[in-house]
């Protein structure tokens, strides 16, 4: 049954190009589309810019190959630097999303606060060779309330007294493994999917498919979560399949609208009083270096260089295991399992940072997909024979920053819409690899622990969690905006997504990424009351 509301249409508003009251946000996913209800909740007027389509939960269809052409933004990139990436994937970087709602119609979920020490990275783990490590200019005590109301409107399970997942067959076989290797720290909690109904979404109802779009709105995304709650105040307008061009600023160098390219190519110029950028971490320092000009012939925002610097991605990697026994790992809650007993800062092991392992059911096509091109020939028909008997795991650890990491410009090659296409450059520093190893080590005695036939490592496939282009910074000459996430050089100007990260720490990101938002609208709406940007 879909609850009321979830699909429901709501009269839209509509305000004037001309409107210079409005606050503009690009991008609706995890941050803009958080950042736009809490705004409307607070009185402001918003226009949301989106480059995809508005689904429906009906449009979602139980196939991973037709989610993701209906989902992924696959414009053209390219993939540069020294990770098998570069051959492998060398025009999809990343597994990010265009459409309303972003990359958290795909998310599988797992929403984890950062701890106290992540925050403080540098501090906590000294120099690092190769690494552009700073602190955040925040700590856990002052995001410790935002955490609290994102995990409420998320309805994350097994937080604030609402139950844990059930486990599914795939979790049944981790934690058989996890108990017999001796960790202790393992469960189904920290998931954005409704346990019980909770925030007008129905409770989980396991059919699986959750990256695929959920069909019952179980999983939060700002899709049917915050998108409808911001429409419903009458403030909030949505412009889909809207591209963000340039954003304009004006004599005292202070942003005044921006451009962008509607459905049918036609441009328009959108005032703003104030303009947040929430594209993810390629499109949103794209976005700014687009909207270079005399004033700011580097970019907005770039004073420092910073801008499109510093790209994380997490550490990442696939361990997947086939069992004498059927497991159907593809069934119920894709991704609901989580071990933590390797997530601590422990530098005996021979890297900073701490990991994660989580469940990971894929279906037969994207299995198909990441197992390939390594694994082929008998070997892979085999592996993809045995689909039935095979259990499923994710690796997910805190990766280093490196300035050579990032988003650059195409010199010659332009898209659809006349800008040049990004080139995102990934190289991995020796940290990543060493927990990578790690990680793949542990995760393999796991499944033999558990009963075995044969391990699978699969390495990292396009980036899902995608961060820190335009990191927050105490120094201006350090980051590209400040604790707030507005800009350093531009005071009407704010990175509202996840790439005003500073550092990854070991899990997911979009738990951050709402508290942020959450805790920069009350922020900015103080800013517009007090006529102070
Ligand atoms: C398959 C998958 C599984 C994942 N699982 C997890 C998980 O379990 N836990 C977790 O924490 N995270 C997970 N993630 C990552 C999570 O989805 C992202 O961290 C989060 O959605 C990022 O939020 P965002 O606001 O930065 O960007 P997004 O949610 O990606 O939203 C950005 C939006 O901006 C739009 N946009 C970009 N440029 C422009 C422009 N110029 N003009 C107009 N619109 C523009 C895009 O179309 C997009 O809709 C997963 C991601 C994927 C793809
Ligand atoms: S199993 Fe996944 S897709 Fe199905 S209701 Fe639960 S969260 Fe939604």
């Amino acid at each position: 049954m879909t609850p009321r509301g979830l699909d429901d249409e709501v009269a839209a508003v509509t305000f004037d190009h001309d409107d210079e009251s409005v606050v503009v946000i690009v991008g609706s996913g995890a941050g803009g589309g958080t950042l736009a209800n809490e705004l409307c909740q607070r009185g402001v007027n918003v226009v949301l810019l989106e480059a995809g389509r508005r689904f429906k939960t009906t449009d979602f269809v139980n196939d991973e190959a037709t989610m993701f052409e209906m989902l992924s933004w696959l414009d053209k990139r390219y993939t540069a630097g020294d990770t098998p990436l570069t051959t492998e994937w060398p025009t999809l970087p990343t597994w990010i999303c265009k459409t309303v709602g972003g990359s958290s119609v795909h998310w599988a979920g797992h929403a984890l606060r950062f701890r106290p020490h992540e925050f403080k990275p540098r501090t906590t783990y000294g120099a690092i060779a190769g690494a552009n490590l700073i602190d955040w200019p925040i700590s856990f005590e002052e995001m410790l309330p935002y955490y609290e109301r994102a995990e409420d409107k998320m309805g994350v399970s097994g937080r604030g007294g609402r139950p844990a997942l059930p486990g599914n067959n795939n979790y049944r076989v981790f934690a058989r493994g996890a108990e017999r290797v001796g960790y202790r720290d393992y469960d189904v909690s920290h998931m954005a999917i409704n346990s019980v109904p909770h925030g007008g979404r129905n409770a989980c109802d396991q059919i699986g498919f959750c990256m695929q779009g959920c069909k019952s709105g179980a999983k939060w995304s700002s899709l049917y979560a915050e998108i409808p709650a911001g429409e419903a105040t009458g403030r909030l307008e949505v412009r889909a399949e809207c591209m963000a061009l340039q954003i304009e600023h004006n004599a005292r160098g202070r942003v005044s609208g921006v451009l962008y390219a509607d459905k049918a190519g036609g441009h328009h110029v959108q005032k703003a009083r104030a303009v947040c950028v929430a594209g993810n971490s390629i499109e949103s320092p794209r976005l700014l270096l687009n909207s270079a000009s005399a004033t700011f012939p580097d970019g907005l925002a770039n004073s420092s260089g910073h801008v499109g610097k510093n790209y994380m991605r997490n550490m990442t990697g696939f361990v997947f295991a086939t069992f004498e026994r059927p497991v159907n790992m593809h069934r119920g809650v894709a991704a609901a399992g989580i071990v933590r007993d390797e997530s601590w800062h422990d530098p005996k092991r021979g890297f900073a940072g701490g990991w994660l392992m989580t469940t990971c059911g894929l279906g037969l096509p994207n299995l198909a997909s990441f197992l390939t091109p390594r694994a082929w020939g008998r070997s892979y028909a085999g592996l993809l024979e045995h689909f039935d008997h095979m259990a499923g795991l994710w690796t997910c650890g805190e990766d280093m920053p490196m300035t050579k990491n990032g988003i650059t410009l195409h010199s010659s090659e332009k898209d659809q819409h006349g800008l040049p296409v990004p080139i995102v450059h990934i190289n991995e520093h020796p940290n990543d690899r060493a927990m990578r190893n790690h990680s793949y080590r542990r995760a393999s005695e796991l499944y033999v622990a558990a009963g075995a036939r044969q391990t699978i490592e699969v390495p990292p496939v396009p980036g899902s969690h995608n961060l820190g282009t335009c990191r927050m910074s105490e120094k201006a000459s350090d980051g590209v905006c400040n604790r707030i996430g507005q800009a350093h050089d531009i005071p009407n100007l704010f990175i509202s997504d996840g790439s005003q990260f500073a550092s990854s720490f070991m899990g997911n990101p979009t738990l951050t990424i709402v508290a942020l938002a959450v805790r920069q609208a009350e922020h900015l709406a103080d800013l517009l009351r007090r006529n102070d940007t």
